[in-house]
């Protein structure tokens, strides 16, 4: 279902001291928003277990920041989808401009671990986005295309509903750069007509932005039409940064 999303990727980021200061902060907080936003936290997987508890009874939710694209086996230091399920987490990012630029990880990689979190009964919150080289070439949407088709390209429409795609411009991750609000409101139209011509239920998918998104910004980015709320890195890591985004959504 269509919703307003807003997220937190520590990325590696973080202590359990942080967990024990930060997730309770944002539990509190959220529990008083009169919006309907759902928040996620996705902390470092060595600390998940931990936020989950700080997490009881409360409704916001808890992902991990990748997954292993086998389901079990002979891969030492991988964590599979299926053990994020089990600690009660909801959601895994897979392919974010991180793993892609620095792990090698491929459209056809990311295309596999959809397809594990969607087994394993989570939602996968898929990332894509083009480079700065990219978008001064012209190929912003194209790229950005082919990364949605290739990862989604074994999804049932019936899972769509667990399918939440963020838009990440590489040159706006953790450079106080951000898109502005015409522009990733133009790249998450071109992003929904694409899912729809892919036989998708476009309508019904939540699409986030994510890139230097802070609490001076976040209000004009959510109020775009094809925006449905925010993929955060470091304003996350502020317990205030990080609510004042939540009530922009
Ligand atoms: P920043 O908010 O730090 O730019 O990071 C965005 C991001 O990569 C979230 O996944």
């Amino acid at each position: 279902m269509r919703k307003q999303i807003v997220a937190a990727n520590w990325k590696m980021n973080g202590s359990s001291e942080l967990v024990r200061q930060l997730v309770p902060a944002v539990r509190d907080s959220v529990a008083s928003l009169d919006n309907a936003v759902e928040v996620v936290i996705m902390p470092p997987s060595l600390f998940a277990s931990e936020a989950k508890g700080e997490l009881a009874g409360s409704p916001v939710m808890l992902g991990v920041q990748n997954v292993a694209r086998w389901q079990s086996g002979a891969y030492t230091g991988e964590l599979s989808a299926a053990m994020a399920a089990d600690i009660g987490c909801h959601y895994a990012l897979v392919g974010h401009s991180e793993r892609r630029q620095l792990f090698g990880e491929t459209d056809d990689i990311a295309a596999e671990k959809v397809l594990r979190v969607l087994e394993s009964g989570l939602a996968v919150m898929l990332c894509v986005g083009e480079t700065l080289e990219e978008r001064e070439a012209g190929d912003a949407e194209a790229v950005v295309c082919r990364q949605v088709e290739i990862a989604l390209s074994g999804l049932d429409s019936a899972a769509a509903d667990r399918v939440v795609v963020a838009y990440e411009p590489v040159w706006a991750i953790g450079t106080g750069r951000t898109a502005t609000a015409e522009d990733a409101q133009a790249m998450h139209r071109t992003l929904r007509d694409r899912l729809s011509d892919m036989g998708l239920p476009a309508n019904e998918m939540s699409l986030l932005y994510g890139g230097s998104v802070k609490p001076d910004n976040a209000g004009a980015l959510f109020a775009q039409p094809d925006i449905d709320g925010g993929l955060i890195g470091g304003a996350s890591l502020k317990a205030d940064d990080f609510i004042a985004i939540c009530q922009a959504a």
